[in-house]
């Protein structure tokens, strides 16, 4: 656990009682970077500073000026003389810390007081603008709550202790899969890096894969193939199979073999600056039963043998020609099992499929999926394990969904087994839903550092997201913590939330956010506090019985509903379904009452 702000509390109250012009050296080591609004400090940048260098510059800029009220100029080296400053990108100042700066991995970041300087440096494009951001959080306090809200504390004199920090995550892809992680400041703020995001080159781009998965049906089509070579697609129940979902190839077919390895490499030129490129299974079931698939799935003793021998075949041809390009392919529904014979290549990523209990975490209840086992022999055979983990319920995306600290575990599991990128899926086609801005915040902040203190992740957001009606609203959150608690209440994927949501906990939790309405609120605040009662109303309006509504009660409820789904644009219900048929469906069961 870290108490990551306490050094900089420690030093600002040690430095408070000083007077000392910006620039000195504090006592205790600390340097006063700004005082009173005034700072000697600049950013210097190299002289040809690339565009996420420039983009780092001025959104350091940006902070300590929205800090401190001194704005430092941005000043290429060589114009800078004598001055000191933060030294950002390759500069001459910064040659010295070359070899730490090798040591990092994917999206690493460098932070080191030099003299009077502070040196921020990056692994990669990304790690040199996340150096930025983790000076501004680690170092000075802000934090980057959701894509409406930043926490910037105020100081009018601005210090840095002596840094000395280098830091990798160990995930190289983090992904949350929420709407509102998309936008590109977000996004690199809470150094999300999927290709999702709308990061684009100047915040240091993002992982980008092409197709993003389920590609057997775009390497070989079946509108393309199916009429003349139906023995190319997977034979099911003594037939071949044309479907995109619950069907799959002939993997064993070497024309098969061929017309997928062209069509990866006609992508690789298609997209030069794509790193990941997807062979993987179809949605669903449907994998091929022929003689010559059936005997390597006995052999390997998995379904995932076949896939694995085709997907080694061609990634062996893409490591002769293209040696930095990796292939990616799913463990997913029917091939979740290493094979027990063939390894993955060195340039191939095995991307695994979550499947366990939301609420007490996967290694305690899997669920029948086994992931624990799984991982742990992938983790035996290859370092490149990407995770698709899931955290909404998908059908029904606003009720109450209490996994907030079984995610909290299942991030940390994954860090210590070897897992090297981490999408964690959510309301992905909507704003909101239950506890949205909390819960992207939460497994942001573990993806980066799965060391961190939850309970301090979810103070802060609540704090700053919440203002006055903090209190109330981490109470209900430890009420919905409670009753994940139940070991006899498991939940996974889409289910029927009346089976997780008591009639207590919505009755309870309605009086918590109903105090929380009646604090003084700035009006986003006001209007961050009503959406936590929808998932509460959801519960009652779609169960009226169970949940005590009366036929009076409802339709004021409804309206309430309709004005602040529609203030927050949330436009989906669930995975399958709009709001607004779900709301008129609403308006006339209430009104036929
Ligand atoms: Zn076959
Ligand atoms: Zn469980």
């Amino acid at each position: 656990m870290k108490v990551f702000s306490m050094a900089i509390l420690v030093s600002l109250l040690v430095s408070a009682s000083m007077a000392g012009a910006a620039g000195a050296k504090e006592n205790g080591g600390g340097i006063v970077i700004a005082s009173g609004g005034r700072s000697d400090y600049a950013i210097i940048i190299p002289d040809n500073a690339s565009p996420v260098v420039a983009h780092a510059a001025k959104e350091l800029q940006y902070f300590i000026s929205s800090m401190s009220e001194a704005v430092l100029r941005i000043v290429p080296e060589h114009d800078a003389g004598g001055q000191h400053g933060f030294v950002l990108g390759r500069c001459d100042r910064s040659k010295g810390l070359q070899k730490r700066l090798g040591e990092l991995r994917e999206d690493g970041v460098l932070i080191r007081t030099v003299g009077k300087d502070i040196v921020l440096l990056g692994q990669n494009d990304r790690g040199q603008l996340y150096s930025v951001y983790v000076l501004l959080e680690r170092f000075l306090g802000v934090r980057f709550l959701a894509h409406d809200c930043t926490f910037v504390p105020k100081k009018d004199r601005l210090v840095l202790p002596e840094i000395d920090y280098a830091y990798s995550p160990p995930f190289m892809y983090r992904e949350t899969l929420y709407w509102d992680s998309f936008p590109r400041e977000i996004a690199a703020r809470q150094r999300l890096n999927g290709p999702a995001s709308k990061c684009d080159a100047e915040v240091g781009g993002k992982i980008q894969i092409q197709p993003y998965v389920h590609s057997f049906n775009k390497l070989v089509p079946p509108d393309k193939y199916f009429a003349e070579h139906p023995e190319y697609f997977s034979l099911v129940g003594g037939k071949r199979t044309n479907l995109t979902v619950h069907g799959q190839l002939c993997l064993t077919n070497p024309d098969v073999l061929r017309i997928a390895t062209d069509q990866v490499l006609k992508w690789i030129e298609e997209y030069p600056e794509v790193p990941i490129f997807d062979v993987s299974q179809n949605d669903g079931e449907g994998a091929c039963e022929c003689d010559k698939c059936m005997a390597i799935v006995n052999e390997e003793g998995s379904q995932h043998g076949p896939i694995l021998r085709f997907v080694n075949a061609i990634a062996d041809v893409v490591g002769e020609k293209y040696p930095d390009k990796w292939v990616e392919t799913l463990a997913y529904a029917y091939s979740t099992k290493p094979p027990a014979i063939t390894k993955p290549r060195k340039n191939v990523i095995i991307r695994l499929c979550h499947a366990g209990c939301y609420f007490h975490g996967f290694e305690e209840c899997g669920l029948g999926a086994n992931l624990a086992a799984n991982l742990s022999e992938w983790s035996k055979v290859t370092d490149n394990i990407f995770i698709w983990h899931y955290a909404t319920n998908f059908a029904h995306y606003i009720a109450p969904c209490q996994n907030l600290n079984g995610l909290v575990k299942d991030i940390r599991y994954y860090a210590t087994h070897n897992v090297r990128g981490l999408m964690v899926q959510c309301d992905y086609q909507s704003p909101g839903g239950d506890m949205a801005e909390l819960r992207q915040y939460l497994a942001a902040q573990l993806m980066w550092d799965p060391s961190l203190d939850p309970g301090v992740i979810r103070r802060e957001f609540c704090n700053g997201y919440y203002g006055a009606a903090s209190g109330d609203v981490l109470r209900y959150v430890m009420l919905l913590d409670k009753a994940a608690e139940d070991p006899n209440v498991h939940a996974f994927g889409a289910w029927d939330p009346k089976g997780t949501a008591s009639p207590a906990l919505v009755k309870e939790g309605l009086k918590l956010i109903e105090r929380a309405r009646s604090r003084k609120l700035s009006p986003e605040e006001a209007d961050r506090v009503d959406r936590l009662f929808l998932p509460l109303w959801y519960m009652q309006l779609t169960y009226p019985e169970s949940y005590g509504l009366s036929p009076d009660e409802a339709p004021p409820i409804v309206k309430e509903f309709r004005r602040i789904a529609e203030a927050s644009k949330i436009t989906h219900i669930n995975e399958g379904a709009g709001i607004d048929q779900w709301l008129a469906g609403m308006e006339s069961k209430y009104a036929q009452k």
